[in-house]
């Protein structure tokens, strides 16, 4: 299982319980196009890392590790989407596609020198919040 595959589902599950209620392994396969059965087992390897819970046939949802290591996901997309549309001058349309790319690589260094050159900005171009940073000591590290 690769970095960026677990960063995608750490990703989908956070998005889709952020609408008020548990994710279900059918919905994470939709959102990223894959087979309910890879979903299925890809939550599984989640779950033995302590990166999510899973009720067999019921809900998904993020450990606190999982749920962390979520937000310094998004966090690192939105910040890209920022600084491709501002600074390299991308339209709107294009930045997510091309942040959905780097954001996999982007270290906590990087990450921190793009929020301090973007001024610590709230919302992305977007206007979709920017999480706040997740603080290393919480953070521990990205899994792969
Ligand atoms: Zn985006």
């Amino acid at each position: 299982m690769s970095s960026q595959a677990v960063q995608d589902y750490l990703k989908a599950i956070y998005a889709l319980s952020g609408e008020g209620r548990p994710a279900t392994t059918g919905e994470i396969a939709d959102r990223l196009s894959v087979a309910p059965p890879s979903a299925t087992n890809m939550v599984k390897r989640l779950a033995r890392r302590g990166l999510a819970k899973h009720t067999p046939y019921r809900a998904v949802e993020l450990t606190e590790a999982g749920r962390r290591l979520a937000l310094t996901m998004v966090r690192r997309h939105r910040l890209l989407e920022l600084y491709l549309e501002r600074v390299l001058g991308l339209g709107v349309e294009q930045v997510h596609e091309e942040a959905e790319r780097l954001e996999h690589a982007l270290s906590d260094a990087l990450e921190t020198r793009l929020d301090d050159l973007l001024g610590h900005p709230a919302s992305d171009p977007h206007g979709e919040p920017i999480p706040p940073r997740v603080r290393p000591a919480e953070a521990g590290r990205l899994p792969g």
